[in-house]
């Protein structure tokens, strides 16, 4: 959603949701943890009102346990936070739960999967950066692809995999290949001169590369 014009924000959701978008991927970044500042609760909140799309919360905050109640209250259905930043990421686990979320774990280009290890049964979506977060438009890293079927096969077929950063046609394929799952397109969605028609045209590019997951 980063990509989208926040003054038309509802106009140009209901326009992907019309097209068969099911998640909306809400980076909210706290001008700590990332260089940038985003958008927050209240612009969550009164987006909810506007769309029945499932909310995926990626909190690019510094401090996630601090504000996980609210993005929840707010209307979010999943919380993402960055292994990063977590000295106990199993308590924060418990602690997103206890407020009737689902969780999931983001982790940098740079950080390596083994990183996960400890908690990785205990979430529904691992997140994979493909850029380094902060910034929207920013181009495919294309050495995190070993990375994604690492991961890949130490899930089970419950728990999803997410690719987030520089996901376009060209890319989403490979993405799919080494065995990602869901897919953020901000810049190849919000900014296409049709948004609706690009969702399809990634869905059916994810769904064909998919057969060829080899992990
Ligand atoms: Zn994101």
């Amino acid at each position: 959603m980063l990509s989208a014009d926040f003054g038309r924000l509802a106009e140009q959701v209901a326009a992907v949701e019309a097209a068969g978008a099911t998640v909306l991927h809400l980076d909210v970044m706290d001008g700590h943890f990332v260089p940038n500042i985003s958008f927050g609760v209240p612009v969550i909140a009164s987006l909810r009102k506007h769309t029945k799309m499932f909310f995926d919360a990626h909190l690019m905050i510094a401090e996630p346990g601090r504000y996980a109640e609210s993005f929840v209250k707010a209307g979010c259905d999943l919380i993402t936070f960055h292994i990063e930043v977590a000295d106990s990421p199993a308590d924060l686990i418990r602690h997103i739960r206890s407020f009737g979320a689902s969780v999931g774990i983001s982790l940098n280009p740079a950080t390596p999967a083994s990183t996960l290890e400890p908690i990785l049964d205990q979430v529904d979506m691992v997140l994979v950066m493909s850029v380094w977060p902060g910034f929207g438009g920013q181009k495919f890293i294309r050495n995190v692809l070993p990375k994604v079927t690492e991961i890949r096969r130490r899930l089970s077929r419950h728990q999803r995999l997410e690719i987030d950063g520089g996901i376009d046609a060209e890319t989403i394929g490979d993405a799919a290949v080494a065995g990602a799952d869901t897919f953020v397109a901000g810049t190849a969605v919000f900014r296409a001169s049709d948004p609706a028609s690009a969702v399809l045209r990634l869905e059916r590019l994810a769904v064909e590369a998919s057969g060829r997951y080899a992990g």
